[in-house]
């Protein structure tokens, strides 16, 4: 594991691009079945977590959850890992079983060798040869920023991606757009700062932080939700509002509302320093209560159904009164009027496969693919969101999608060495050679 190999001329059954926890698990579960792999990663191991995030940001789960099977954080259970605690834990890992891991070596292009199998890799530092190409290079590698923005150089503008703390925002009121994880976590640290702070919700999905002493990720696993295979249909957009900061609490809009947080509805358009906004925030924060509502229900079925002792929450059901940005949704806003000098865009991101120039992404370039094993033979992607099911882009979701590929390569291994009778029997006879000549003389 380091920096200091070069690759050069390197001929590998297995190379994994990519060192997040997606490259670390795909790397154990290859080691586990003898697969010969390397691992090239153009930053540090889980550089994503480390610097690829703003400095506040804790785990979403709680420690016990959001890991490894192998491996528990140094940590009280049910406490959120920084985010440096959670790059450090992969660095860890990796450690544990000597992954093969090369870092600092960016991989630049994959194209499939004409006339003799397997592909031939570009490197920052050099050739690669490899019969199979894992692809763990994060669901989340390009911020997108969508064509609304405003072309507007009195108002500073940045992704989410690019957010490390309040300091780094000129004086003056923010306007989030957008209300998953990313953004209701970061409108509500630069509230605590002092900002006045806008927060464009859209739909979302809004679990309770916990519920009847279990945290939402434990009723989501015993309620089977994080194996769903697919997004319910209409949902496909639909963002997760979760926040393990301060300690965990469940994300309630009216109450950052009723701490002075404006909240708005979707972002519509920006014309002439004056941002519009849908008239939809009543109906997405009652869609939001409607998902948290439903969660309530199901752990309160499933705890009767299996008679649990655990104690009954009813002040789980209470809902704030809708205050006054909600009863009466601000639809247009002047920028300069309401003091707004900076927007953070926490829209997501899209993926970025420019580099592997293989038959493997259908007509709108998205990865085509069954469970990570793609219709290129040879090809496979890991980490994606859905790649298997709703866990998939997770810590502890990534790493059964690995162990099902590691599996995947290794019958095609299986494949690779059957050898028909007429074979055997020419390499059993030439194996023999040596022997029979040394027998006879
Ligand atoms: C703000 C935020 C908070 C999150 N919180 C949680 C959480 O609490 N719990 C949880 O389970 N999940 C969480 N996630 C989701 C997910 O766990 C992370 O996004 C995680 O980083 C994904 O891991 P990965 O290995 O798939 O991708 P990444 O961590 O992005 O790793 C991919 C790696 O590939 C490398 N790479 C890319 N291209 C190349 C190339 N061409 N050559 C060589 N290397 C390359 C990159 O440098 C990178 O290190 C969060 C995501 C975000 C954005």
């Amino acid at each position: 594991m380091g920096s200091d190999m070069t690759v050069e001329h390197l001929q590998i059954d297995t190379l994994v691009v990519g060192a997040g926890q997606a490259g670390v698990a795909m790397s154990e579960h290859l080691s586990k079945l003898g697969v010969e792999h390397l691992v090239l990663e153009r930053n540090r191991i889980a550089e994503a977590w480390r610097t690829g995030r703003w400095d506040s940001l804790v785990a979403n789960g709680p420690a016990w959850h959001d890991r490894f099977p192998n491996l528990e954080f140094d940590l009280d259970p049910d406490a959120f890992a920084p985010k440096e605690q959670v790059a450090d834990y992969f660095v860890e890992y990796a450690r544990t079983f000597n992954a093969p891991i090369r870092t600092g070596v960016e991989v630049k292009q994959v194209v499939r060798n004409n006339g003799r199998p397997g592909f031939t890799i570009e490197t920052s530092e050099g050739m690669i040869e490899a019969n199979r190409v894992v692809a763990a290079t994060g669901p989340f590698q390009r911020p997108v920023i969508p064509p609304i923005a405003p072309n507007d150089s009195n108002i500073h503008q940045l992704h989410s991606a690019a957010y490390r703390n309040p300091q780094q925002l000129p004086e003056g009121a923010v306007l989030v757009v957008g209300a998953g994880s990313s953004g209701v976590q970061i409108a509500e640290e630069l509230m605590r700062s002092g900002k006045q702070v806008y927060l464009s919700v859209g739909a979302h999905d809004r679990p309770p932080r916990s519920y009847r002493n279990r945290d939402f990720c434990w009723w989501l696993g015993v309620l089977g939700q994080w194996d769903a295979e697919a997004a319910q249909p209409g949902k496909e957009h639909v963002t997760i509002a979760v926040s393990g900061a301060r300690g965990g609490q469940t994300i309630d809009f009216r109450n950052l509302a009723n701490q002075g947080m404006t909240l708005v509805g979707l972002t519509k358009a920006f014309n002439n320093g004056v941002v519009t906004f849908q008239p939809d925030l009543a109906e997405n924060l009652a869609r939001g209560d409607e998902n948290y509502l439903a969660l309530l229900d199901a752990a309160d079925a499933y705890i009767e159904r299996n008679q649990l002792d655990l104690p009954e929450e009813p002040e789980a059901r209470k809902k704030h009164p809708d205050p006054a940005c909600v009863t009466h949704p601000i639809l247009e806003l002047d920028l300069a009027a309401a003091g707004i000098t900076s927007i953070i865009w926490a829209t997501g991101y899209a993926v970025d496969f420019s580099w592997l120039k293989v038959d493997a992404f259908d007509a709108q370039g998205k990865p085509r693919h069954q469970r990570g094993v793609s219709s290129e033979p040879g090809i496979y992607f890991l980490g994606l969101p859905w790649l298997s099911r709703r866990g998939s882009t997770f810590i502890w979701g990534v790493w059964h999608d690995a162990k099902h590929i590691a599996d995947h390569i290794v019958t095609q291994h299986k494949y690779r060495d059957y050898r028909d009778a007429t074979q055997r029997q020419a390499e059993g006879d030439s194996q023999a050679q040596p022997f029979r000549i040394m027998g006879v003389s």
